[in-house]
């Protein structure tokens, strides 16, 4: 948990400090609150009162307390303010709303042409948007702004994405820029896994674990890493790419210019093509029909399905990539040493069961402080709309979390 402090200029940041213990609680009382961070019982107080003024916090229910008469819960209000997240992936694009909580009010998904125009899309998205912010009735004033979630690398100064992998047609393209001016929100962009682990960090599996890495399976494979409450970016605000670990000296090669990266052996794409390689020279099993009807039908959703029903070549392709992410987690709990690794994106969906075994059983065995400490793994339950959702968290993270960087500027 965050502390206070009581240097001078720390208004906000307090603020930010006593809101996020009452944002990572199922309610807490002011005196529980005083305890977690190391502020005054004063101090928690008159800032608890200005949240209440300002409708964000409220008082609903009660905590038991050993003696005294029960104290009063403090909850975040969830109807304080809302934000718009967007998530623009090479395949498909997922818009949803979301209320202070992190809680998801609507949302909507559209699968996409490689072909489409990126303006038109953005404008597209932004026409959704306003829809879905008028179904639920929420009043534009009440709306902090959108956030945009988009596969790395992202120059944030430009707003935009430099060099997507799989997309050519999003290079150099100023999504911040036209996504403002379409939408008419502030918005804020970041590449799909942070804002993925924002989203778990905000009301997800990380909600109030300080120290986590997450492993996100989307389209790519991608990572972030959270140390003492705040994402770490990396000098050049590439951290985390989990996906290019090596996890098997000459294996398939990959786009970045390595061999056997995580990402070209467990993308969904990888796994495809060798459930696809076993079928063609005709091995048993539940997806040949499927395969000589028309073998895109045999897509990574259908065989993670056949996976947990025992498919024996689905099943064999999921555990390898089981292995691999093992492998990865074992060289993430070995540099990082944090409490928690979160796995999620929709190659999570059926198999995160199998891989969640799979990378327990070799953190309890192979780190080399295992005896100390062993890390523990989590598999996201936020879905298919897990960067979309994360994309909203970006924009309640950068208004409401803790951030010291400016206590130390001049
Ligand atoms: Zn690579």
């Amino acid at each position: 948990m965050f502390s206070g402090t009581n240097l001078p200029r720390i208004g906000t940041y307090n603020v930010n400090v006593v809101l996020s213990s009452i944002q990572a609680a199922e309610g807490i009382s002011r005196v529980e609150i005083a305890q977690q961070t190391g502020l005054t019982a004063q101090t928690v107080s008159v800032i608890v009162r200005r949240l209440m003024e300002n409708g964000i916090v409220q008082e609903s229910g009660s905590i038991p307390s050993s003696g005294g008469k029960p104290r009063k819960a403090l909850r975040i209000n969830p109807k304080a303010a809302y934000a718009v997240g967007i998530h623009f992936d090479p395949t498909a694009m997922s818009i949803v709303v979301v209320d202070m909580s992190g809680q998801e009010l609507d949302h909507s998904h559209h699968e996409l042409s490689p072909a489409l125009d990126p303006e038109a899309l953005i404008e597209e998205a932004a026409e959704v948007a306003h829809k879905l912010l008028a179904n639920a009735g929420i009043p534009r004033k009440r709306v902090l702004g959108v956030g945009a979630a988009c596969p790395g690398p992202i120059d944030q100064s430009q707003g935009l994405v430099t060099s997507p992998p799989r997309n050519d047609r999003w290079t150099e393209v100023p999504i911040k820029r036209l996504l403002r001016r379409h939408i008419g929100f502030d918005v804020i962009i970041d590449n799909d896994a942070n804002a993925a682990a924002i989203g778990e960090r905000w009301s997800g599996q990380a909600r109030s674990v300080p120290d986590f890495a997450y492993l996100y399976l989307g389209t790519g494979i991608g990572g972030a890493i959270f140390l003492s409450n705040n994402i770490y970016r990396g000098v050049s605000l590439n951290a985390g790419e989990f996906g290019h670990i090596v996890v098997q000296p000459n294996g398939a090669p990959c786009y970045c210019g390595n061999r056997g990266c995580l990402e070209a052996m467990c993308s969904s794409s990888a796994i495809t093509k060798n459930v696809h390689a076993e079928l063609a020279l005709g091995r048993a099993s539940t997806l040949r029909k499927l395969y000589q009807q028309d073998p895109t039908l045999v897509d990574h959703a259908a065989i993670c399905l056949a996976a947990v029903k025992h498919d024996e070549i689905s099943r064999r392709a999921i555990d390898r990539v089981a292995e691999y992410l093992a492998d990865c987690a074992v060289t993430i709990a070995n540099a990082l040493d944090v409490e928690l690794l979160v796995i999620g994106g929709r190659g999570v969906l059926q198999v995160g069961d199998i891989y969640k075994d799979k990378v327990t059983e070799s953190l309890q065995s192979r780190p080399l402080a295992r005896k100390t400490h062993t890390m523990r793994v989590a598999i996201s339950e936020m879905g298919n709309n897990c960067a979309a959702l994360g994309a909203a968290a970006l924009v309640l993270h950068a208004k409401y979390a803790p951030n010291t960087a400016h206590l130390l500027s001049a």
